[in-house]
């Protein structure tokens, strides 16, 4: 269909008929987003004037991705390509450069304030080829305040590249932007119902520090900002420690880690797993993370049933 419509467009512009015009707004914009959360941005601003395209897909994780050479395809025919930025897509630089696309390459954290990486305090600044993160924490998309940004980011985006579709796109935006401050609010009352003196949860690794800083709770991490980095034996034993004395109420696992690191602390320290958080990517369809709204949503009721289970 789309070669159909490429193919008419062509002929369009050599005979310079009116049909051009309309041909060429029929034409979707190419969309290519990093991972899936991005994708779910994307897919709610775009709607139905996009064709949409995750490099990593659902319960995937982007800190170790291995692009694959049909992700080269992918992104040499995109019309644009929207990505997180502050290093958290590693594979990404390659895949550009081998892909020779001219499309634009879009940071969806551009105006949003990072937060400083806590990582060199739990892993003394060791570095080699697998400790290629920044200084700043890239999971900035786990407050809902710095989702509103990705968003709008978006808009601008595809408002430069698409201006026919720019009016769509921010209606589009709008509605979404409405349900994201809903959001906000749904996730603030539902923390509130936690004391916070019991704010301190476990999980794998770092992906949580946003939502920390936004809604008010601790979370202890051993393995640090990224999927790729070992939790250190000395590290694990400080937490174990930590985990006692402060009497952490529950640990989780992540979609996106093995669970056995924490679910040994769990053992160890006599917590309990108190369930699944999303942290770095969606669920599968059928699963309770299947856009970010959900995901943001079962993230805090995960945590609240956890430490207060009865609070209705
Ligand atoms: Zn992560």
């Amino acid at each position: 269909m789309l070669k159909t419509l490429r193919t008419v467009v062509l002929a369009g512009l050599v005979s310079l008929s009116p049909l051009a015009a309309g041909a060429a707004s029929a034409k979707k914009l190419n969309v290519v987003a990093s991972f899936s959360i991005i994708a779910d941005f994307a897919r709610h601003v775009g709607g139905d004037r996009i064709d949409l395209r995750s490099l990593v897909g659902a319960n995937g994780d982007a800190h170790v991705y291995e692009p694959k050479p049909a992700d080269v395809r992918t992104i040499a025919a995109a019309d644009i390509v929207l990505v997180n930025g502050l290093q958290f897509e590693g594979f990404l630089r390659r895949l550009i450069e081998a892909s020779g696309t001219k499309a634009p390459v879009v940071e969806l954290t551009k105006g949003v304030q990072p937060l400083k990486s806590t990582e060199q305090a739990h892993h003394h600044g060791q570095s080699g080829p697998h400790h290629h993160h920044g200084d700043h924490d890239p999971h900035a998309w786990q407050a809902v305040p710095n989702a509103r940004i990705y968003v709008k980011n978006i808009v601008d985006a595809f408002c430069s590249i698409d201006p026919p579709g720019c009016t769509t796109y921010e209606t589009n935006a709008k509605a979404y932007d409405s349900t994201l401050s809903a959001l906000d609010d749904e996730i603030r009352a539902t923390i509130a119902l936690i004391p916070p003196h019991k704010r301190v949860v476990i999980t794998a690794h770092e992906a949580f520090g946003y939502f920390a800083h936004e809604y008010g709770l601790t979370f202890l991490a051993p393995e640090g900002l990224s999927t790729d980095a070992e939790a250190a034996a000395s590290d694990i034993a400080s937490l174990i420690r930590q985990i006692k004395r402060d009497k952490v109420a529950a640990v989780f696992v992540e979609n996106i880690t093995d669970p056995r690191l924490v679910q040994r602390i769990a053992a160890e320290t006599g917590s309990k797993v108190g369930g699944e958080l999303y942290s770095d990517a969606l669920s599968r369809p059928d699963g309770p993370a299947a856009t970010y709204v959900d995901m943001m949503k079962h993230n805090a009721s995960t945590i609240r049933k956890a430490i207060v289970p009865d609070v209705p």
